[in-house]
């Protein structure tokens, strides 16, 4: 008995330590911070719920998230509702070998000629909120037949299973799948991008998250800070794009887009994120990069956009805002295309203008600005200064004349055929006989210089060229890439060595000082 009492003395002790280590590891990892953790009150007065029945898998657990089984199952129930409106197939595996599935989506009564439209979420495999979003959105649209049959859907739930399975950010391989757009390295990208091309969307969105508490933030306000925005908007500002589509973009689908988010009590802002410079944090804000979806997309003449939503880092917090703010972007878009169908068609059809001029180097505005957060102390919206480099305002635009055509070598053909395959480019193969020698223009690189550290194991070339007329040579074979074709803007992004996604700026081709660009420009006169 003795033995018992001092045993259960013994067992008590030990408890009170146990749980006493437990509380210290709890606050001391609760300071090292709300690093993804929000703060109830934040949720209460910023974010709360909307109260809203969503009916996806997601929300049926109380842990966790929609498996990609569930995913699956879930939307074989869809097709076995509505046969004739939903269906399921698979456009290749992924590198950890799951299959990628790809929802076909069309109304019961569909008029003539529906606009199609592309979708996507689980680029980034740590973003949950859109993955279940768009299976928010399909449920949505299966119920709302009348807007459905305005249309032909193409979804990819989740473009990155591999990463989505893991929770992470990445593919199986360690690569960003919305940096692949241009190079098309990964398995993924190919499918995808394949997919996208033979479907021929007029209308596309990507759907991301972003992440509201950043390592940075903790130096504003006395408690830190964290973005306050529900949805960032990423649009293209490639001077690239022609500026009719920009316009279309940003007027008739992200203008009434930020009306409707207002009205539910979204909050609203174009894409920025921050970087760190000399110890400064400062913000970087809009996208060119032809490297990501949304520029590739407007590249390939379709009204583009990626949509931030508020939540990596949040765990299942403020889940159904999340997933329902995914769905009151997506309903607002494609009411706008309906809207503006006739207006966005004529703009889409008229892409090819060979008097303008093709842009290979520019920069953007920097200003300082006050830029919105909410104070985790005050617990209020406040403003801070930035020093802002704002991408949607580009600057000293350095441009070159329209080619008919960018002609490459023999050598670069098995290189670079593949991925032309793939982004919908089109291609001849012709001798140079059959071209005026007096149009035919070789790059000479002027300036040189390769970074030292590599990124995902590219150094990038960073080049200056000029043009200078072919000297005659005996004939050779070429292949003919003309500049007039649907995809045809992806062209000066590529090909024009100095151009920030270019082949040459990624290495893909490379070369060296004094050296000439095994390919060429075909220019008109
Ligand atoms: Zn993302």
């Amino acid at each position: 008995m003795v033995y018992s009492v001092h045993n259960e003395y013994f067992d008590m002790k030990f408890i009170k330590t146990s749980i006493l280590f437990i509380v210290i590891v709890l606050c001391s990892s609760s300071s090292v911070l709300q690093l993804g953790i929000q703060p109830k009150i934040i949720t209460q007065i910023f974010f709360p719920d909307p109260d809203i029945e969503i009916p996806t898998p997601g929300f049926s657990k109380k842990k966790g998230y929609t498996s990609i089984t569930e995913l699956l199952s879930f939307l074989k129930n869809k097709s076995i509702e509505n046969p004739n409106q939903l269906s399921i197939s698979f456009i290749g595996k992924s590198q950890g070998g799951i299959e990628i599935p790809a929802i076909r989506l069309v109304g019961k009564n569909p008029v003539k000629n529906p606009i199609r439209v592309w979708l996507q979420g689980g680029l980034h495999g740590n973003e949950m909120g859109s993955v279940e979003g768009l299976l928010f959105l399909i449920h949505e649209l299966l119920n709302n037949s009348d807007l459905l049959d305005e249309f032909e859907m193409m979804i990819i739930p989740v473009a990155n299973p591999d990463g989505y399975k893991k929770e992470n950010r990445y593919a199986k391989n360690g690569m960003d799948l919305n940096r692949d757009h241009t190079i098309i390295s990964a398995p993924e990208t190919k499918y995808l991008k394949s997919t996208f091309n033979l479907f021929d969307p007029e209308l596309a969105l990507d759907f991301h998250e972003y992440r509201p508490f950043r390592r940075d933030f903790v130096n504003f306000g006395n408690f830190g800070v964290t973005s306050m925005y529900d949805v960032m908007f990423l649009h293209t500002s490639n001077p690239n794009v022609p500026k009719k589509l920009r316009e279309l973009i940003e007027d008739s689908f992200i203008t009434p887009c930020q009306a409707d988010l207002d009205k539910q009590g979204y909050t609203h802002h174009n894409y920025f994120s921050t970087e760190k410079h000399l110890g400064t944090i400062r913000i970087r804000e809009g996208s060119i990069s032809a490297r990501s979806s949304s520029t590739s997309y407007a590249l390939s003449n379709c009204v583009s956009s990626l949509i931030e939503i508020r939540g990596v880092g949040l765990g299942r917090t403020s889940f159904k805002r999340r997933v329902a703010c995914v769905k009151e972007v997506g309903m607002s878009f494609l009411k706008s295309a309906v809207q503006s169908k006739h207006n966005m068609r004529k703009v889409l059809v008229h892409l090819t203008d060979t008097n303008r001029r093709v842009v290979y180097s520019s920069s953007y505005l920097t200003e300082n600005r006050i830029m919105n957060f909410i104070d985790l102390e005050e617990k209020s919206v406040q403003g801070f200064e930035f020093e802002v480099r704002d991408l949607s305002e580009q600057r000293n635009i350095k441009t070159r004349s329209f080619p008919l055509a960018y002609l490459l070598t023999k050598e670069l053909i098995p290189l670079i055929k593949p991925k032309f395959d793939v982004l919908g480019i089109k291609y001849k193969l012709v001798s140079s006989e059959t071209l005026d020698p007096n149009r035919i223009y070789s790059y000479n690189i002027t300036k040189y210089l390769q970074d030292g550290i590599p990124e995902f194991r590219v150094r990038r070339q960073r080049v200056t060229s000029e043009l200078r007329l072919l000297e005659k040579e005996q004939p050779f074979e070429l292949l003919y890439v003309p500049t007039s074709q649907v995809r045809g803007a992806h062209l000066f992004e590529l090909f024009e060595p100095e151009a920030t996604s270019s082949y040459v700026a990624f290495d893909v081709i490379h070369t060296g000082l004094n050296k000439k660009l095994k390919y060429y420009r075909y220019h008109a006169y």
